[in-house]
Parts: C-alpha cells; structure tokens; sequence
C-alpha cells in the first residue's frame, strides 16, 4: 500500500494547466517545485491508503472540490516564483 496526498495530485494536475496558459512561468524544476512547495504549504493535506501502483480516478472530482482554493494558493506562489526565481 501507498500514502497519498489527494492535495498534491490537484495541485500538480493544475498547475500544469496554469504553466501552460501563461508563458511568463518559469518552467525549470526549481521553480515549479518552488511553486509546488508553497502551495503545498498553504494547503491543507488530505491523505489517503492506495494500493501500490494504482491510477487514482478520483483527481478530477477532487480537482473541481477545491480548485477555487487550490487557484488563489497558486496564483500567489506563481508571482512570488516570478519575483524571486532562485536562480
Ligand atoms: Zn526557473
């Protein structure tokens, strides 16, 4: 078995939405996993038991249950990134 987190696969799945609508989004590993961190950070974990290996079907409903939070979160971390790239 496996330990997820239901909020890291949202926030992965839109913040590939948000790299690819704004060209100004840095998209080296540092700075989508800076991103990444913050809006971890701000965010509420939700985790879950998953059989090893197993596709979780469930993300986009999750997605749709707290994109609103997931996108405000984002949009900052985005701009702090932007403002202060590590490199
Ligand atoms: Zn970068």
């Amino acid at each position: 078995m496996e330990l997820k987190n239901h909020m890291e696969i949202v926030v992965d799945r839109m913040l590939k939405v948000f790299v690819e609508k704004d060209p100004n989004i840095c998209t080296c590993e540092n700075c989508i996993l800076d991103v990444k961190a913050y809006a971890l950070n701000h965010l509420p974990p939700q985790y879950f038991v998953t059989e090893k290996g197993e596709v979780y079907t469930k993300a986009k409903d999750l997605t749709i249950q707290f994109e609103t939070d997931v996108t405000s979160v984002l949009v900052q971390g985005i701009e702090k990134v932007k403002k202060h790239p590590r490199h």
